[in-house]
């Protein structure tokens, strides 16, 4: 259908006139980045262009060259951005600037409007494409031609309030696309040179293609990951950091690296000095830019890197990859397939060399990374590395924020042992408090810390550290423990029972045993407690507690675990016990006492569902023994 001459009126979706009303409404300081969006859009027109034309395609105005320009209008208010780029069908215009096509920018939305995040803060960080526009447009008219010869040029416009026009142009325009917007009166600076170049420069100056303001060109467009490492300086380096990550921090590291064989490529890469304040959305929207002699081939290629470096950003450029290489073959491409393993193996050196010669900024990256890092337990390939890499804190660390490598935990150990010990725990005090850690303080045997969910995944997933097993401390072997010496004298606090009360103490524990029921599988004299009267314990190499909370959590079914209750000889509540069983050996104090331990026990490790009963009991207890103390004290 021709239109020529006659527009028609569209309405915006829904989500579009959300995003407008927050781009209108609350964004004063960041509006500038607007015009980084439109030139990025035009970067993208330009390389799109160069693909087809590399593919062969037969392309309208084939000998424009290929451009962005900018022009103002210091008197009315005007300003142009136009490209030469690979335009828009009628069809295309209401696909693309009809709707919302990024992942990213629904995100924006929704981050806005559900968590009231401050817009103005986070807007750089975020691609929120063409219709930044209207910040300081109050009216836009796109004027775009397709490559497609057979297609019309089409005009578009709207003031940027719920609904805009589309018609067909009636005079012939070249190739691109020219976007002209009438600025608000608040805006007026951006028809002034001064503040384009401030602007072009500050967050556009690395776009592949040159950006005119009249005849003069304003960026400096540079491939500067093709340059010689000692000719690019550290200002150069942050710049370009800036201009591709959005971030406005320094990053905490620059990795340029160049290859020439097997396969020749460039790499520039950043580690960001802060994760991504928005961590769950960062998973969809990482990637590394990949060139081919440098034209950009792709943006945010994900297959370059895995996705535990996704924190990393960066550039590869290659010689020895086809230009007309399709998006969906490079997979496939085994050139690509090396490159990709090769930039792996650079980030992961680099880290190694920064854990070995800078501690504390390795510190500031496990800080800031670790929780994507750690998700390279499932690299098989680089699992030697990334076993160097990780850390943990542990039971020898001053505090919790301490951090150790597994190399440092082998080479304090103790010559006989064989494993490494590790237990789970919400936090540094509750397993600092947790009585299956007893007989390790006791022994002087490190044992890692765990308060990740994530962490068991990684010990039970690479399963060893050089020839040593990871062991949880749960379900440790007693005997193999007690081989080892006491690392300081116990003063014996009780006395040895005697044989006659040694098979007292053993009728108690089966007498527990009848009280607890099925609820465990055995109740046993502990050999691993130190301080407290009891603990849960599982049989051999079962699922900890903490990996089965997880699990459930996660839906997952999971056997009901068959716990084994220990109890400590040398503790004084047990003593106590012993004599009241030996008095009587059914004594209901006895039924409290062993069903106050164990659902103790339950909610130490964070698995007691219901915690009333335990309340009850403890509120009795407490009133018991408020008596006992009124008649000791003798207080009447
Ligand atoms: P994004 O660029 O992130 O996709 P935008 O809202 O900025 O989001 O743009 C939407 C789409 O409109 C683009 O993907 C592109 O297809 C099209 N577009 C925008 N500007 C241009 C342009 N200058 N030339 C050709 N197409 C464009």
């Amino acid at each position: 259908m021709s239109d020529k001459g006659h527009s028609t009126k569209y309405e915006f979706k829904a989500e579009v006139k959300k995003l407008l009303d927050i781009l209108v409404h609350s964004l004063y300081t960041s509006r500038e980045i607007f015009l980084r969006e439109l030139i990025s859009n035009s970067s993208d027109a330009l390389d799109k262009l160069r693909f087809e034309s590399n593919r062969g395609t037969e392309i309208r105005d084939n000998d424009l060259p290929m451009e962005i320009k900018i022009e103002f209008d210091e008197k009315n208010k005007i300003l142009t951005v136009a490209d030469t780029g690979i335009g828009m069908t009628r069809d295309e215009v209401i696909a693309n600037i009809g709707t919302i096509a990024k992942s990213g920018t629904e995100e924006f939305i929704k981050l806005v409007a559900e968590t009231k995040a401050d817009a103005n803060n986070i807007i750089g960080k975020f691609g929120v494409g063409f219709y930044s526009v209207f910040m300081v447009g109050k009216e836009v008219i796109i004027q775009t031609c397709s490559f497609n010869k057979n297609e019309p040029a089409i005009e578009w416009r709207s003031d940027g309030l719920g609904d805009y026009e589309i018609s067909e142009l009636e005079e012939k325009i070249k190739r691109g696309t020219r976007i002209q917007i009438h600025l608000k009166d608040d805006a007026a600076e951006y028809a002034e040179k001064w503040k384009l170049e401030q602007t072009i420069k500050k967050h556009s100056n690395f776009i592949s293609f040159p950006i005119y303001i009249g005849k003069e060109k304003i960026n400096t467009i540079a491939a500067i990951w093709r340059e010689p490492k000692s000719s690019i300086t550290k200002e150069q380096y942050k710049e370009f950091y800036k201009f591709l990550s959005f971030d406005n921090e320094e990053p905490l590291d620059t990795i340029h690296k160049t290859v020439d064989a097997p396969i020749q490529f460039n790499a520039l890469l950043f580690i960001p000095a802060k994760s991504y304040e928005f961590f769950w959305m960062d998973r969809e929207n990482y990637g590394l830019d990949l060139y081919v002699r440098r034209v950009l081939i792709q943006h945010k290629n994900k297959d370059l890197l895995p996705e535990y470096l996704s924190f990393v950003k960066g550039v590869v450029d290659s010689e020895d990859l086809p230009l007309n290489i399709s998006r969906e073959t490079l997979q496939e491409n085994v050139v690509f397939t090396k490159i990709a393993s090769s930039v792996t193996t650079t980030i992961l050196t680099h880290l190694l060399d920064k854990a070995k010669n800078d501690k504390e900024g390795f510190e500031k990256f496990w800080k800031e990374h670790s929780r994507i890092f750690k998700l390279g337990y499932s690299d098989f390939i680089n699992h030697d590395k990334y076993t160097e890499l990780i850390r943990f804190n542990s039971s020898t660390c001053k505090d919790k924020n301490e951090l150790i490598s597994l190399a440092e935990y082998v080479s304090r150990m103790d010559e006989d042992q064989k494993e490494i010990f590790y237990l789970s725990g919400p936090n540094r005090d509750s397993i600092l408090d947790d009585p299956h850690l007893e007989i390790f303080k006791k022994k002087g045997l490190e044992v890692l810390f765990m308060y990740d969910p994530i962490d068991e995944f990684i010990v039970s997933s690479i399963r060893k550290y050089k020839e040593y097993d990871f062991k949880s401390v749960l379900s440790a072997d007693l005997k193999k423990l007690e081989k080892f010496k006491d690392s300081h004298e116990e003063t014996k606090k009780f006395d040895e029972l005697s044989r006659d009360d040694e098979k007292h103490f053993s009728s108690l524990l089966s007498k527990m045993k009848l009280i607890l029921g099925n609820r465990v599988v055995d109740v046993r004299e502990s050999k691993r407690l130190v301080d407290s009267a009891a603990c849960l314990v599982s049989e051999n190499d079962e699922i900890s507690a903490a990996m089965q909370k997880i699990m459930k959590m996660a839906n997952q079914n999971v056997d009901e675990q068959k716990r084994i209750m220990e109890v400590n000889q040398d503790n004084a509540l047990t003593r106590n016990l012993l004599k009241v069983y030996k008095t009587n050996a059914d004594d209901e104090y006895i039924k409290q006492v062993t069903e106050q331990l164990y659902e103790t026990s339950l909610l130490q490790e964070g698995n007691l569902d219901d915690p009333h009963a335990l309340v009850r009991r403890l509120n009795q207890f407490l009133e018991d023994s408020s008596e006992w103390y009124c008649k000791v004290k003798n207080i009447s």
